[in-house]
């Protein structure tokens, strides 16, 4: 066939071309997540998947089904301005709650996808393709309300703490049951559109109840499960429309999420049912073993000299490193550092921050070499041999009571150990808690000294100090 014929095939048949970008689609979207799992080559990954995401959407175009373009020009225009706008002005801070946003608006895309199906198509529809419709709305209903609470959780403008109440895991229990069982009825009489809306109505409600008693601290692992219901649905939606690169892309997403979720469970120390069901920061006044006698602060010319003369510095930067923007402003003080000849490294905690890979993300932002950052496993070790930890604005991934105390709510949670260098420099602004709500021994050990402050502000006046040594 000479090039003129395959373009009139093709023209003849656009369900090739469809079928063919969403095989590149695929393909992009598999590579995108590999190179998404070193950060070195995240910033491909993104653009693989962005590649991907572009390459669905022009081949959903060629559909044979779409007659009019109006709705889609519409809602093309609309997504663009809405995470354009997410893009520029939502700050790296409030990224968490912005990605729990993202998984209620790709939840709420599928499950509204259902039960337009459902109205138009429930009476011809096979068994299988019922049971795949239901599924995705149940997860997309509960993943849109739990996926809202979890950003308003994290936003601050519903309480963090856990809300909990006297048997609420009965009431959830019930109200699951309910959501199971209507779903069940809708299952066997397909008429019984009742069934269907009141599946709709629960799953909305039991969203809202899963995620009220989950504290904010946990609210990234609950988000990573919550993107994985919003993948399986969307994995649902694609059996439903017989769409094969949501079946891939909603199954890739399901399945990371879920790994991710484990992941972070196991950097906590923690199982999945504590995380869902603990109501972890409920109890804030819990045991804290040596959290007594004074903290010793610190003059900032003081510890510019210990820097200055120090031969190896590990910085371990924590939530606090993100609230203050203080990444450039480290990354200042390490190359003044290493400028004087004193070895530099950042030892990043798998759970630093509220959400995981955030200290590599804003360390990144600052051009630091991915070679300096070294991972809680191997900085450990390191660590007897460090001159000076200088912890920015971290505290429960560096609270010695985790391996220490085995009646501490976070016991057994692996952590920097910091408390192990030869000196141990602690920026924070005051007394502040970290996000368990516990007291951390380690700031009133004899080898470490606070010097208080906003990191930023602080990081930048001993950049300053450490050249005037
Ligand atoms: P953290 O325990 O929340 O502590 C942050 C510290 O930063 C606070 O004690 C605060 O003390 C200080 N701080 C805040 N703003 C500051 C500023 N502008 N300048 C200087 N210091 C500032 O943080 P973390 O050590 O990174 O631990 C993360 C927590 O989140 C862990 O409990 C972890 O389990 C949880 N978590 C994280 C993830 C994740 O994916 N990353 C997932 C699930 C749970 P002051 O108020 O005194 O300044």
């Amino acid at each position: 066939m000479d090039p003129s014929q395959t373009v009139q095939h093709l023209a003849a048949h656009p369900n090739y071309i469809l079928e063919f970008t969403y095989l590149i689609a695929a393909i992009l979207f598999v590579f995108g997540l590999k190179a998404l799992s070193h950060p070195d080559t995240a910033r491909r990954g993104m653009f693989l998947a962005e590649g991907g995401m572009a390459a669905a959407i022009i081949g959903t175009l060629f559909h044979q089904d779409i007659h009019f373009f109006g709705w889609i020009i519409a809602g093309l225009i609309l997504g663009s301005l809405v995470g354009a706008a997410f893009a520029i002005w939502v700050p790296m801070t409030a990224m968490p709650q912005r990605t729990a946003l993202s998984h209620a608006f790709g939840a709420v895309a599928a499950a509204l996808v259902g039960i337009a199906e459902f109205v138009m198509h429930a009476g011809t529809m096979t068994l299988f393709t019922r049971s795949a419709l239901g599924l995705e709305v149940m997860l997309g209903t509960l993943t849109t309300t739990g996926s809202l609470i979890a950003a308003g959780k994290l936003q601050d403008v519903i309480r963090g703490t856990p809300i909990q109440f006297k048997g609420q895991q009965y009431v959830n229990l019930l109200i699951f049951l309910g959501m199971v069982g209507c779903f069940g009825y809708s299952l066997y009489d397909p008429s019984a559109t009742a069934f269907f809306f009141g599946m709709v109505a629960l799953g909305l409600l039991f969203g809202v109840m899963l995620v009220i008693p989950i504290g904010s601290a946990d609210m990234p692992v609950v988000m990573s499960l919550l993107n994985s219901y919003a993948g399986l649905s969307s994995a649902a939606t694609g059996f439903v429309l017989g769409n094969n690169v949501l079946i891939i892309a909603g199954t890739l997403d399901g399945f990371s999420g879920l790994i991710l979720s484990v992941l972070m469970c196991k950097a906590m120390n923690r199982s999945i049912t504590n995380v869902l069901f603990g109501g972890f920061g409920a109890v804030q006044a819990a045991s804290t073993a040596g959290a007594q006698g004074v903290m010793r602060e610190i003059k900032l010319d003081d510890a510019a000299v210990q820097l200055r003369y120090a031969s190896k510095v590990v910085f371990v930067p924590g939530y606090g490193l993100a609230t203050a923007q203080a990444q450039h402003a480290v990354r200042e003080l390490a190359n003044a550092l290493e400028g004087f000849g004193v070895t530099v490294k950042y030892g990043i905690h798998p759970v630093a921050g509220r959400m995981p890979g955030h200290m590599n993300v804003l360390l990144a932002e600052a051009n630091v070499p991915y070679s300096e950052l070294i991972e809680m496993e191997q900085i450990n070790p390191e660590l007897p041999t460090t001159d000076v930890a200088v912890v920015v604005g971290a505290n429960d991934v560096v609270n010695p009571d985790a391996r220490d105390n085995p009646t501490s709510p976070i016991a057994g949670m692996p952590i920097i150990e910091v408390d192990r260098a030869r000196s141990v420099i602690v920026l924070k602004r005051g007394q502040g808690r970290g996000f368990s709500g516990l007291e951390n021994p380690l700031f009133f050990k004899p080898v470490t000294h606070m010097l208080y402050g906003d990191a930023k502000a602080t990081l930048t006046a001993l950049t300053q100090a450490v050249q005037n040594v």
